[in-house]
């Protein structure tokens, strides 16, 4: 049986690619890109000239069928995606999880991460998130899963489109509160980094102000809900109070 590598590439300085990457990329027998074009790039950079295939995981069945069966004929095969960790808001669970049901091995090669990155620098509480990938694009639904995270402790991360940033930032502000911490990590490892860190009400107006920050990549990062206990604790008297007032004579 062939080997499976998961391999992590930079998303955007592309000094952050590690040696581990290239040598595993320059060995496959071929490497599957979810744009072939794209990656053309990132490998002739790098003198690797493994060929290329296109891996499209929704539109195409077929091509995870014939990776499988490369994989079963005993080659490697290289997993990329157009930037850092493959199967994080990216294409690759269905052919890792099939390669390891047919007993293919499947190695990572770690990486680059946005939201990785972009947590490691925030200076929100980082012991405890929940990673939420891209919100839905539409309002209603977009509210309804802001609401559902609401009480949540944890350091919420987004992915985030530029165009939608100022709306997402406004939105989060009306369900989770203006006064709610949050930071936008913007171009990270590019040339026009920024990380900012405001209050939610703060931090939308300051996006919509300047049409600058919505440009380029976006990691948006909120701080958890910090009231809980004091809720939780509301729902406890609460119970005690009517258990003792059903006591009451
Ligand atoms: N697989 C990637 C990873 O490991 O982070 C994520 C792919 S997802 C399709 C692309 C989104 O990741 C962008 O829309 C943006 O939200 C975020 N992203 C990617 N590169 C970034 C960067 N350099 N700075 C900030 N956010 C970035």
């Amino acid at each position: 049986l062939g080997l499976l590598y998961i391999v992590a590439t930079p998303i955007g300085n592309l000094a952050d690619m590690v040696p581990r990457a290239v040598e595993v990329l320059q060995c496959a027998d071929l490497v599957a890109a979810e744009d072939t074009r794209h990656s053309q790039k990132l490998l002739s950079h790098f003198n690797i000239d493994s060929p290329l295939l296109a891996y499209h995981e929704h539109t195409d069945a077929r091509r995870t069928g014939q990776i499988l069966q490369r994989l079963e004929q005993g080659l490697t095969v290289a997993l990329i995606s157009d930037a850092g960790t493959p199967l994080i808001s990216d294409p690759g669970y269905r052919l890792v999880r099939t390669a390891r049901e047919r007993g293919i091995r499947v190695v990572p090669i770690p990486g680059a991460c946005a939201f990785i990155a972009a947590l490691s620098a925030a200076g929100l509480p980082s012991d405890r998130f929940s990673f939420e990938g891209f919100l839905p694009a539409k309002g209603g639904a977009r509210e309804r899963a802001l609401r559902e995270l609401a009480r949540d402790t944890r350091t919420l991360i987004f992915y985030e489109a530029p165009h939608r940033v100022a709306d997402t930032l406004e939105a989060m502000a009306a369900v989770f509160g203006g006064e709610r911490e949050a930071v936008i990590a913007r171009e990270v490892s590019k040339a026009f980094e920024t990380f900012q860190l405001m209050p939610l009400r703060q931090l939308a107006s300051w996006v919509r102000a300047d049409s600058n920050q919505q440009r380029g990549e976006i990691v948006v990062l909120v701080r958890g809900n910090e009231r809980r206990c004091e809720s939780a604790l509301d729902d406890e008297a609460q119970r005690v109070m009517s258990l003792l007032l059903a006591e009451l004579p």
